[in-house]
C-alpha cells in the first residue's frame, strides 16, 4: 500500500513537496486554507517583482529622456500612473501563474483539499472548510504552513491603521509620502518601486544598516544608489509611538525625530503564527521563529517534517522549494540534508544584489584565511554601453588553495549571474577553473572575469 502523506500549505516548501512525492508513488493530498501558491505567489515574489517591473519601466523612460531633443517629450510624474492598470497587471500575473499551477495539480492527480488543517492526533488531521470537517490518517506530514508579516511594538497595537506587505498591493491609490518601517529586502524593494514611481521614500531601521549580515561593500553601494535617487534612511533609532490622527501619520523616534508619511508600511520580518493548529496534541513546540527541524527537514516528532519559512531557516521561497523536495524524499525512503550554503540570496531592487556562500566576514568567523578580488562595472563594456555601471563582482576565496567560498554581485543582472558562482561553491570549484571558463563579450558577466585577474 502506498504511503498517505498530507502536505499542509500549498506555497514554495508545500506544492514542490507534494509534487514530488506523487512523482515518488505517495498517496498524496495538499491542504490550503487561503490563495494556492502561498505567499510567494499571491503576495510575495511574484506581485512584487510585477509591482519592480513597472519601476523599472518608469526608470528607462526617465533614461530615455536623456537622448531627447531638449524640451521634447514629457517629464513623468506620479499623477501620470494609473494605479489602478498597476494593481490589474499584477492581479492578471498571479491569475497567469495560479492557474496553471492548479491545472497542473489537476493534470497530476493530487488531491487538493481547500479549508485549514489542525492536527487532531498523532496520525489524524482535522480539515474546516467550505466542505464541513473532513479527518485525514497519514503515515507522514509536511507543514509548510508559512510565516505571516510581523509587527513590532509600538506597529502591533496600530495594525489595522497602516499597512503590511500583504496589503500594500491593494492600497486604493498611490500614496504621496511613504514610510516603511525595515531596511531588509522586502523593505528595500518597496523602497525601489515606490521612489521609482515618484513617492517620497523613507526607510526605518533599527540597526545600523540595510540588509543584515549582508557584506558592508554591498550595503555601502546600495544605500548610497538609493541615497541618490532620494530615498531617506534613519539607522538606529527606536519609535516611541504612533500619531494616527487625520491627515498624515507619524512616527515619533525616541530621539524625538517626528516622521511623517501618508502611508506607513511595516516590513519588519516576518514570524510564524501556528496557534489552533494542534501542535500541542503532536507533543511540538514552536514559537515566532517557527518549529526547529534538522537538515533532514524532521521536527522532534517521528513522521512529521516542516519546510520553508515555517523552520525559520532562511525564509526564501527556493530554499522552501529545495526544503520541500527533501522532506518528500526522505518519507520514501532517501537520506537527503538541506545544505544552507550554497543558497543564493537575492534584492531584486536597482542596484540588484546576488550573494552566495560566505562574504569575508562570515568566512574569518570561521576561522579562515581568504582573500577577495573585486571588479567594478565601471570597467565593462557592456555595463558603460547599456549605462548600467553601478555596482561590481566580488569573490571570496580560500587565502591558501583559491577554493571559491563565496560571491556578491551588485548591479546589472546580480541575481542572475550568483548562479555561477553558486555552481562553483558547490562544487568547490578553484579561482583557476572559473577562469577557464570564456565569458562572451559584451556580458555583465564579464565582471567576474574582472575580477578573476585581481
Ligand atoms: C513582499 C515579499 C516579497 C518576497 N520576495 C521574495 C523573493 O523575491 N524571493 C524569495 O525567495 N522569497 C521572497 N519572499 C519570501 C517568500 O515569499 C517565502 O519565503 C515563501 O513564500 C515561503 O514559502 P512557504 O511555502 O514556506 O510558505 P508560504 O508561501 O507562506 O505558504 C504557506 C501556505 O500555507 C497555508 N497555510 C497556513 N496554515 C495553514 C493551515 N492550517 N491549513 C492549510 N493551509 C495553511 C497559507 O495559507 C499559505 O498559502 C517574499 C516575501 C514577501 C512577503
Amino acid at each position: 500500500m502506498s504511503k498517505k502523506v498530507i502536505v499542509i500549505g500549498s506555497g514554495p516548501g508545500g506544492y514542490p513537496a507534494a509534487l514530488r512525492l506523487k512523482e515518488l508513488g505517495a498517496d498524496v493530498c495538499i491542504v490550503e486554507a487561503w490563495d494556492f501558491g502561498g505567499t510567494c505567489l499571491n503576495r510575495g515574489c511574484i506581485p512584487s517583482k510585477a509591482f519592480l517591473d513597472t519601476g523599472h519601466r518608469v526608470h528607462a523612460f526617465e533614461g530615455l529622456r536623456k537622448l531627447l531633443k531638449d524640451g521634447s517629450g514629457v517629464n513623468f510624474s506620479p499623477d501620470m500612473l494609473d494605479w489602478d492598470k498597476v494593481k490589474a497587471r499584477r492581479a492578471d500575473v498571479i491569475t497567469k501563474l495560479r492557474t496553471s499551477l492548479e491545472k497542473l495539480f489537476q493534470a497530476k492527480k493530487i488531491e487538493v483539499i481547500r479549508g485549514r488543517a489542525a492536527f487532531s492526533g498523532s496520525n489524524e488531521i482535522t480539515i474546516t472548510g467550505p466542505q464541513g470537517e473532513i479527518k485525514k490518517t497519514f503515515d507522514a506530514a509536511i507543514l509548510a504552513a508559512g510565516t505571516r508579516p510581523s509587527f513590532p511594538p509600538p506597529f502591533r497595537d496600530f495594525h489595522e491603521q497602516l499597512t503590511d506587505s500583504d496589503r500594500i498591493f491593494d492600497l486604493p491609490r498611490l500614496p504621496k509620502s511613504l514610510l516603511i518601517v525595515g531596511g531588509g529586502v522586502i523593505g528595500l524593494e518597496f523602497a525601489c518601486f515606490f521612489n521609482a514611481v515618484g513617492v517620497k521614500v523613507e526607510v526605518l531601521e533599527l540597526l545600523p544598516d540595510i540588509l543584515a549580515g549582508e557584506d558592508p561593500q554591498v550595503t555601502r553601494a546600495v544605500r548610497s544608489s538609493f541615497e541618490k535617487r532620494g530615498v531617506k534612511f534613519h539607522f538606529g533609532k527606536k519609535t516611541a509611538s504612533l500619531e494616527l490622527g487625520a491627515g498624515l501619520k507619524a512616527a515619533v523616534l525616541e530621539d524625538g525625530t517626528r516622521i511623517e508619511a501618508e502611508e506607513i508600511l511595516v516590513g519588519a520580518g516576518r514570524a510564524a503564527d501556528l496557534t489552533g493548529m494542534g501542535l500541542e496534541a503532536l507533543g511540538l513546540a514552536w514559537d515566532r521563529r517557527g518549529v526547529k527541524v534538522s537538515d533532514r527537514m524532521l521536527t522532534a516528532v517521528p513522521g512529521v517534517y516542516a519546510v520553508g519559512d515555517v523552520n525559520g531557516i532562511s525564509l526564501l521561497a527556493h530554499s522552501a522549494s529545495r526544503q520541500g523536495e527533501i522532506a518528500a524524499e526522505n518519507i520514501m525512503g532517501a537520506d537527503h540534508a538541506f545544505d544552507d550554503s550554497i543558497v543564493p540570496k537575492c534584492v531584486y531592487a536597482w542596484p540588484e544584489v546576488g550573494s552566495v556562500g560566505l562574504n569575508k566576514a562570515q568566512a574569518e568567523a570561521k576561522g579562515l584565511a581568504v582573500k577577495t578580488a573585486r571588479a567594478f562595472y565601471l570597467g565593462i563594456g557592456k555595463a558603460v554601453a547599456t549605462d548600467e555601471t553601478e555596482g561590481f563582482a566580488q569573490l571570496v576565496f580560500d587565502a591558501g588553495d583559491e577554493t571559491v567560498l563565496g560571491a556578491q554581485i551588485v548591479g546589472g543582472p546580480a541575481t542572475e549571474l550568483i548562479h555561477v558562482i553558486a555552481l562553483a561553491v558547490k562544487l568547490k570549484l578553484k579561482r583557476r577553473d572559473l577562469k577557464e571558463i570564456i565569458y562572451a563579450h559584451p556580458t555583465m558577466a564579464e565582471a567576474i572575469h574582472e575580477a578573476l585577474q585581481k
